[in-house]
């Protein structure tokens, strides 16, 4: 695996990998998820390239730049496992040269809602640095993960609306055996929250069972979802049930802190007033200072059964894997 540090190094070596080329852009503090965008790069294409860059542009003050996990030593023999061909593995400097002063913005909805409205900054600075790596590599297609739909719709509709000559291919989400969706932050959770963070899986599990109730509304969803999100799992002690009938917070038992719980159309964000094809149930909550993200899809017609082992997307383009299907296995 080529490790390239400079923008002129790794156009220089890309120029020697076969095409198509396929493209997996993270933040490192590699996981299993990150790890599946490669493995379905490499069933599409003939070469592959990552990058490792975090990227100070999508992180908003008081948010975890200077924490956030640093571990090429960790990440490059992961990648390289896997089979990437080349990882472009970036200074800051290299990125953001002195006096760098432009932008990448989305209007709209898509940027004004959900992350957008709970991270102000994070999908620009994300637009802004995956329209500069797609310069850089210039692949033919490009793997995202549905774990960030927003991003991914972001993404979708800048390269539209650009004309940028990539493909853009989501990937579904790849969980803990328990369900909690694989994310880098989870590290940050402390073994309490890390025991109750698969609810917010289960959460979303519980509205798509009432998504399958006739006649049953978006509302009808967000509630039974935003319920199993909020109802502890577990049987209170007496302490926690004196604590919870003086509205306190019990230092036993994590609760979550909900950010949104919202049916949207996976396209543009906009929320949905009927269920449809493209209806995702999108959901943030906190934990402590960790802020986790989930999404899932409501549309029965998007986990068609028979296909559901083969792990391959539903019609509409958002299917998840099997396991995915399950509830958590705690
Ligand atoms: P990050 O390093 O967090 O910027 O993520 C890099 C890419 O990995 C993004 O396209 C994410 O959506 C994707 N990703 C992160 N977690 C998962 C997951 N659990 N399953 C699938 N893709 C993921």
């Amino acid at each position: 695996m080529i490790v390239a540090r400079t923008i002129a190094e790794t156009r220089g070596a890309l120029r020697s990998l076969p095409r198509p080329l396929g493209f997996t852009p993270t933040m490192g503090a590699l996981h299993e998820g990150h790890l599946s965008l490669v493995d379905a790069a490499k069933t599409r294409c003939a070469s592959v390239a990552g990058s490792v860059f975090v990227n100070s542009t999508q992180f908003g003050q008081g948010e975890d730049f200077d924490e956030y996990p640093r571990d090429e030593a960790r990440d490059f023999p992961l990648f390289e496992g896997r089979g990437v061909d080349l990882v472009f593995a970036p200074s800051p400097a290299e990125m953001y040269a002195g006096g760098f002063a432009t932008g990448v913005h989305v209007s709209g909805p898509l940027t004004e809602t959900y992350e957008g409205a709970s991270r102000p900054g994070y999908l620009d600075g994300m637009a802004l640095v995956v329209t500069k790596l797609l310069d850089i590599v210039q692949p033919d297609v490009l793997f995202l993960g549905e774990k960030d739909a927003q991003q991914l719709a972001v993404v979708r509709r800048f390269v539209r609306d650009l004309d940028l000559p990539v493909e853009v291919v989501g990937v579904p989400t790849v969980r803990e055996p328990d369900g909690l969706a694989m994310s880098s932050r989870n590290a940050y959770l402390t073994p309490e929250q890390r025991a109750v963070a698969p609810n917010l899986y289960g959460a979303l599990l519980a509205g798509r069972a009432a998504s399958g109730a006739p006649a049953a509304s978006p509302k009808d969803v967000v509630v039974a979802a935003t319920t199993a999100l909020l109802t502890p799992a577990l049987p209170l002690d007496e302490a926690e049930r004196v604590a919870a009938l003086r509205g306190e917070a019990s230092p036993a038992a994590p609760h979550f802190d909900l950010d949104y719980i919202a049916i949207v159309d996976a396209d543009t964000f906009q929320p949905q007033t009927t269920l449809a094809p493209r209806s995702l149930l999108i959901a943030s909550a906190r934990l402590g200072s960790t802020r986790l993200i989930d999404n899932i899809v409501l549309s029965a017609s998007a986990y068609p059964a028979k296909n559901a082992t083969t792990g391959k997307e539903g019609p509409n383009g958002h299917g998840q894997r099997q396991r995915s299907e399950e509830g958590p296995r705690a």
